[in-house]
């Protein structure tokens, strides 16, 4: 996992931590401290290890051959540093088609029968491609390092020697898409339709250094590129002289965003927020209000409780927060906001809900992240089709609220609505996945929406709709601890 170092704002000293965190806390002073700018394209260089022209000479002396080495003299010898794209996100792929029913044993000459099935695939992408097109390097990828390195914001008095990107971000964006392409459907699966959706996609800027080196020997002038992290050498074809000066970038601001680390406190009340390293929202114990970050400034998130009479005290719940996302689906001009709507085009299959057909429609999105992306997408799909009707209600101040962690971004929770959307299609309904896959998704309301859970032998249980999670994905939580 990537690391990103960074100096503490408070106490200045040397600050590391793991690039999923969100809330991190200076191991020196102990400010606990909230990372901001990361809804922008970040930049970050790679350090180097050669960091001196006598350590690039012993390099040479130890990598080149002998006869090469004669005589030889280093004309000149800079540091350039190389930019890459770094693409982050996750891909699902719905594929509906049909598969193989087990073969009739008694007559093995019929033909074998079919039916219609569908399978969520999820992948993990974390890419990198060189983000210049013309340069004569071996690697286009800076490969396997992205899971080990140390990142390092991007200081603007680096730029003199920053290479100037000219693979733009609708390039990079592109590529994503040809990567989620290339998902294989599942084994036994007769793909008829898939649909792919990119969610909480990341794009960043990541500079290898590289040692541009000019030397004379008694074979003429050469000039090559050494790998400032690892040594390795590359011989571009056809540098020659001033080509380098015009690859250099001044600095353009505005185009992108610095990754801070700001005081981790509520705006409203100022007490200290909850620490929770993987958060993406975070609770004010002090006056219950939510907050989330955006281009560095702090935005109160509406949200409410779903309480229930019966069941006691609201601490003996472990409260899940749902991403709740009213949206509208738009077709050829034909919009469709209610519940009713979405039931005709999906059938009461897909769509098995509480609530009157009158009602808009929200969707119920996890902000928890479990391990297996199926689960969640179950629960969301459970809770989206039923449409529950819930009586709503806030946190009373005083009460101690064990809720599991917010990670979803409120992104990605609205990236995953076509996924969700194609999860309540029934399989061999091509008209509603004709429609699906023609419509166009409008978000109009986001709103968080906490719902109680009851902890039982095997499951966490929501105590209004009955869904159930199995237990041991909720391992944050303190009720879960207890255990
Ligand atoms: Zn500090
Ligand atoms: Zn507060």
């Amino acid at each position: 996992m990537a690391r990103v170092s960074i100096q503490c704002p408070q106490c200045s000293a040397p600050l590391d931590f793991l690039e999923e965190c969100n809330v991190v806390r200076c191991g020196f002073c102990g400010s606990s401290l909230l990372v901001a700018g990361r809804d922008g394209i970040l930049r970050y260089v790679l350090e180097p290890k050669l960091k001196t022209q006598a350590e690039v000479r012993a390099s040479i002396e130890t990598t080149w051959p002998l006869e090469k080495r004669r005589n030889y003299k280093v004309v000149e010898a800079f540091l350039l540093h190389v930019p890459f794209w770094r693409i982050q996100g996750r891909c699902y792929s719905w594929f509906f088609g049909t598969e193989c029913v087990d073969q009739n044993e008694e007559d093995p000459f019929l033909p074998p029968q079919r039916r219609w099935s569908k399978e969520l695939v999820a992948r993990v992408v974390d890419h990198t491609i060189l983000a210049k097109e013309k340069f004569p390097l071996e690697t286009r990828t800076l490969g396997v390092r992205t899971q080990t390195m140390t990142l390092k914001p991007l200081e603007v008095k680096a730029s003199r020697s920053l290479l100037q990107v000219d693979v733009t971000k609708e390039r990079a964006l592109e590529i994503l898409g040809e990567v989620c392409q290339r998902v294989e459907p599942p084994k036994g699966l007769k793909k008829e339709f898939v649909l792919n959706r990119a969610v909480g996609v990341r794009l960043s800027l990541v500079f290898l250094p590289m040692w541009y080196v000019e030397i004379s020997s008694r074979d003429g002038a050469e000039a090559f590129l050494i790998d400032a992290m690892d040594g390795r050498v590359s011989r571009p074809g056809g540098m020659k002289e001033g080509w380098i000066g015009e690859l250099l970038i001044g600095e353009q601001p505005g185009e992108w965003e610095a990754l801070r680390l700001v005081p981790f406190r509520c705006p409203n009340c100022g007490w200290d927020l909850p620490h929770r390293p993987q958060d993406t929202a975070h609770l004010c114990s002090g006056c219950l209000k939510l907050w989330t970050e955006k281009r560095g400034n702090w935005i109160e998130i509406p949200y409410e409780v779903a309480l229930h009479e019966n069941e006691g005290s609201i601490e003996r719940c472990l409260w899940m927060p749902f991403w709740k996302v009213r949206v509208g689906l738009v077709r050829k001009g034909q919009s469709l906001e209610k519940v009713g709507e979405l039931r005709t085009v999906l059938g009461s299959e897909g769509m098995a809900c509480q609530m009157d057909g009158k009602g808009p429609i929200w969707f119920y999105i996890p902000a928890k992240i479990y391990p297996n992306p199926k689960g969640h997408q179950d629960l969301a799909t459970r809770l989206t089709s039923l449409q529950p009707s819930l009586p709503l209600g806030c946190f009373p101040s005083d009460a101690n609220i064990d809720y599991a962690s917010i990670e979803l971004s409120q992104k990605e929770a609205m990236d995953l609505i076509p996924s969700i959307l194609a999860a309540m299609v029934p399989p061999g309904n091509r008209r509603a996945l004709g429609w699906l896959l023609e419509a166009r998704i409008v978000t109009m309301e986001i709103k968080m929406c906490f719902l109680p859970f009851r902890q039982e032998p095997l499951f966490w249980r929501e105590i209004h709709t009955g869904a159930a999670l199995p237990r041991g994905k909720v391992a944050d939580s303190t009720l879960a601890q207890r255990d």
